[in-house]
């Protein structure tokens, strides 16, 4: 199903973000995080694509998995930066020949020595993805700023671009704040950009996730995040507990302020994702007219 389609069918929609395994490693590695994601059923799925330069090729096979054997909906990320136009048509040919009705253009991560020049914008994407798919496309936006930008006025202004080339939905970076997504939100609005935006939540529940992703992303991290990380941190079990605690409590306060989706970066942890879901579920099922 077209992830359009879900927004126009739910009040929230609620999916997941996973990244394939690694090039070398089992495939079979990830069944049992995929047969887990089934029974808890999010609206879809999304699968990163060369996150972090790895030039993981992986996506689309896992994208395959999902839709053709375990019946969930995926959105394939695809990232252009680091790859030339034939590589980037190959990849969507590919994700054609799967069926896969979704995919998240993105520009990606530069890496020193590994661009190729044919692509220097998201916004160069969609246009080239929309020439070979009918799927639909989405973007990524930042509630704090792209690290990149000079500032928000011109990161909304190129956001705005890349909706106005045809992107359906945005997903956001994570963040730990909710005013900051919804202060950002107003901002969105009042450009003109009026797709709905599905906030990114990244449970931490690890010590390792301190230190690289969060860093990685420039997250603020608020001072119950800092204390909880300051207490926890040798402490696997009770750093699990709040994380999922901190998490649940972020999603409903963003439910309560009517955002339009939560995507859970959900870093393979099907556990945790559970954990999540269940203390979630009863208000999104009301909120979504199911029971
Ligand atoms: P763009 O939209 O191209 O923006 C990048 C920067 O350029 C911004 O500062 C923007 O303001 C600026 N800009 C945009 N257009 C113009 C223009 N025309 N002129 C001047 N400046 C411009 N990375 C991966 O490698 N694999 C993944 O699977 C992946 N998944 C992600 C999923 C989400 C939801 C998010 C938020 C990020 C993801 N990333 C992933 C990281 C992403 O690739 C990086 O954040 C990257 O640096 C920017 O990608 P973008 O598509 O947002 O870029």
């Amino acid at each position: 199903m077209r992830i359009s389609e879900l927004f126009r069918q739910k009040k929230a929609v609620y999916s997941f973000e996973i990244f394939p395994p690694k090039i070398n490693d089992d495939i079979s590695k990830i069944y049992s995080t995929l047969d887990e994601i089934r029974d808890i059923s999010p609206d879809y799925v999304s699968v990163t694509y060369s996150a972090g330069g790895s030039k993981n090729s992986r996506t689309a096979e896992i994208a395959d998995l999902l839709k053709n054997k375990y019946g969930t909906e995926p959105l394939a990320h695809l990232t252009c930066i680091n790859s030339d136009k034939a590589e980037v048509a190959a990849a969507i040919e590919r994700l054609n020949a799967i069926g896969v009705e979704n995919i998240l253009a993105l520009r990606g991560d530069r890496i020193e020595g590994e661009e190729k020049h044919d692509f220097a914008y998201a916004s160069d994407l969609i246009p080239f993805i929309k020439e070979r798919s009918d799927a639909d496309i989405g973007a990524a936006c930042y509630p704090e700023g792209h690290p990149e930008s000079k500032n928000m006025v011109e990161d909304i202004r190129n956001l705005k671009r890349k909706v106005d080339l045809g992107v359906t939905h945005l997903n956001t970076q994570l963040f730990f704040d909710n005013d900051v997504f919804l202060n950002y939100m107003e901002k969105v609005r009042l450009a003109g950009i009026d797709v709905p935006v599905q906030a990114g939540i990244m449970p931490l529940v690890k010590k390792s996730q301190f230190g690289g992703i969060v860093r990685m992303t420039g997250a603020g991290i608020p001072a119950k995040i800092s204390r909880m990380y300051a207490r926890f941190a040798d402490d696997p079990q009770s750093l699990e507990d709040a994380g999922v605690a901190y998490a649940t409590d972020q999603i409903i306060d963003l439910l309560s302020a009517g955002v339009q989706g939560i995507h859970l970066y959900i870093m393979n942890n099907a556990r945790v994702a559970r954990r999540i879901t269940q203390n979630i579920k009863p208000i999104l099922d009301r909120i979504n007219g199911e029971v």
